[in-house]
């Protein structure tokens, strides 16, 4: 489908970008997994669901940004359901700067391995997906 990608406003054919990464749906969505269905808050109300949201909105260029920006490196470090959670071991691995009962806190910039530059880009591109779209479909 061709359009005006929502953030270079090229017109270009778009992408059927998803609202979240589709890895992220696969696993949140897993019915083996910890986490069935994620909720969704709608102007129609909220309800949960198994779906995937998504819509045209960016072009190949736009989509590769974000992938390259944040999510690739994001991803790679998120929690899966198998219980693995890269970016938890990195902490772990790491000295807290402040630490009581149940709470540590790391200085994550000082952290070779987390690239908080790509975590603070892809939450930025979550935000901004929400908040460009009048409303993804499912
Ligand atoms: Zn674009």
């Amino acid at each position: 489908m061709n359009g005006t990608c929502a953030l270079c406003s090229v017109t270009a054919e778009l992408i059927d970008s998803h609202f979240l990464p589709a890895a992220l749906y696969k696993e949140m969505n897993d019915p083996a997994g910890p986490i069935k269905n994620m909720n969704a808050v709608t102007p129609k109300g909220t309800y949960q669901s198994g779906e995937q949201f998504h819509m045209p909105l960016l072009c190949q260029d736009c989509e590769i940004r974000f992938q390259q920006g944040g999510e690739n490196r994001t991803l790679a470090m998120r929690y899966r359901s198998d219980g693995t959670y890269p970016l938890r071991e990195l902490l772990r691995q790491s000295k807290s700067i402040y630490s009581n009962e149940g709470t540590s806190v790391y200085d994550a910039v000082a952290i070779a391995d987390i690239k908080t530059d790509h975590l603070i880009y892809f939450a930025a591109s979550i935000f901004w997906r929400a908040g460009v779209t009048s409303g993804l479909s499912l």
